[in-house]
């Protein structure tokens, strides 16, 4: 059998029924190019493939499996769930087991309400919001991925703190106008934007730590800036941790940068690989979520109890083991390998590590935005990855996709990583 000959021929039997082979596009592998493979199995931070070859996994499902690839703990907590019935249309207690863990973990929550998706979660946190404050506009930032929804669709008009235009046919422009889109890390921007719409602003949506631009991390101030504009003009706060949360710290990145947001997204590490999202916020703001208050939001599947085992298992895990500073160190670890790599065989790399979130660049740092981000060599960082594949590594198939670590990956993992990294740098240098 040829190398991927399997997963070459599915990709064609693929195409012929999914929109470009896919159900989500990033999973095409058209920004580093390369043939995408059909995972078979999982195991801890393994992953192999159609035609059985083996990949240390840093993609991690993009995100939730942060314990790794069918964790036993976490299969038998679904596999009991999904004996008992596999969804009822009714509450079960799972649903308030998840509940008092993210009340508990996460410091700005007080009640939740579980969705099936991050998209879901942020869409509904926008509605409640602009319910709460009686006000349309939202403000975003250039490069944060809040899922698919129209308002989020929006990129920069012309000039700064100016109403936002679709960035996908199928959004219309009365949507995005209702977005402001100012650059992430500028103080100065936002505050503009405040200046300008201040008392048309309902909410600003941030990741607080940039995981889907590749990974940017927010300068000291820049939160704390957001939480002051927003508190001084009577609009929410909204952190999409729907990636950092569960990743970044226990607490998620509100903990790590100690800033409370009004109203938290949450997804990914969430449902231990299964569908769930969440938004959370005070009693108080949730209080409005029907059927307790007057803002709708429903979902057929919502509080699903196979996915609420899965996350309640991951979510436990997590609390009594703390594994963050070890999985910071490991990051730690990689990017330092990866730039000395990068350095000796003169590509210019800037990364950044933070909690089990990691990155790299391909361009002198730093990055602080999504325009510099965009300054990146995506032509060296697609011939990286695909050198990556080969020697058995797989990256996000997207410069502008955060890497993620598990607690499975071990240092072994890492010094083959770096192993196969150095060779990768030094094929892509030696190839001009
Ligand atoms: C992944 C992601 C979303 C969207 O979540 P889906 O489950 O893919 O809909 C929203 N916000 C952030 C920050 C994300 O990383």
């Amino acid at each position: 059998m040829s190398r991927g000959e399997n997963s070459r021929r599915l990709f064609d039997r693929a195409r012929q029924l999914l929109p470009g082979g896919v159900n989500s596009p990033v999973r095409a592998f058209g920004a580093v190019g390369g043939q995408p493979f059909f995972t078979d199995r999982g195991e801890g931070s393994r992953i192999r493939d159609v035609d059985g070859r083996e990949f240390i996994d840093y993609v991690l499902s993009f995100g939730p499996l942060i314990l790794g690839h069918a964790h036993p703990q976490v299969i038998r907590a679904a596999g009991s769930a999904l004996e008992r019935g596999i969804h009822f249309g009714t509450s079960t207690v799972l649903e308030i087991e998840l509940a008092e863990k993210v009340t508990a973990l996460v410091p700005s929550v007080e009640m939740v309400r579980c969705v099936n998706s991050g998209t879901e979660a942020t869409m509904s946190a926008v509605r409640l919001a602009r319910a709460v404050t009686r006000r349309d506009l939202i403000l975003k930032f250039e490069g944060c991925y809040h899922g698919h929804a129209d308002a989020f669709l929006a990129k920069a008009g012309s000039g700064l703190a100016t109403f936002g235009l679709p960035a996908s046919p199928g959004v219309p422009e009365r949507i995005t106008e209702l977005t402001v889109t100012v650059d992430f890390n500028d103080r100065d921007a936002a505050k503009e934007a405040f200046a300008k719409h201040g008392e048309r602003i309902a909410a600003v949506i941030v990741e607080p730590v940039v995981g889907n631009s590749g990974l940017i991390l927010p300068r000291p101030g820049f939160l704390e800036c957001l939480r002051e504009e927003t508190r001084a003009h009577g609009a929410l706060l909204i952190f999409d941790e729907v990636m950092t949360g569960f990743r970044v710290a226990l607490g998620g990145a509100q903990t790590r940068y100690s800033v409370r947001p009004d109203i938290t997204t949450l997804g990914k590490v969430i449902g231990g690989g299964l569908p769930v999202g969440a938004y959370g916020a005070p009693r108080e703001i949730m209080s409005r979520v029907a059927p307790e208050g007057d803002v709708y939001q429903a979902g057929t599947l919502s509080g699903n109890p196979v996915a609420m085992a899965a996350g309640l298992a991951q979510l436990e895990i997590l609390e009594r083991d703390d594994p963050f500073a070890d999985l910071e160190e490991r990051g730690r670890r990689l990017v330092d390998g990866i730039l000395a790599a990068a350095e000796r065989h003169g590509v210019p790399a800037t990364g950044a590590v933070v909690g089990s979130m990691w990155g790299v660049f391909f361009r002198e740092g730093p990055v602080t935005n999504f325009r510099e981000a965009e300054g990146a060599d995506r032509e060296l960082f697609g011939r990286f990855h695909r050198e990556c594949l080969e020697g058995g590594v797989f990256l996000p198939p997207s410069q502008f996709e955060a890497c993620f670590l598990s607690t499975a990956h071990s240092d072994a993992d890492i010094e083959l990583t770096l192993e196969v990294a150095d060779a990768a740098l030094a094929k892509v240098a030696a190839h001009g």
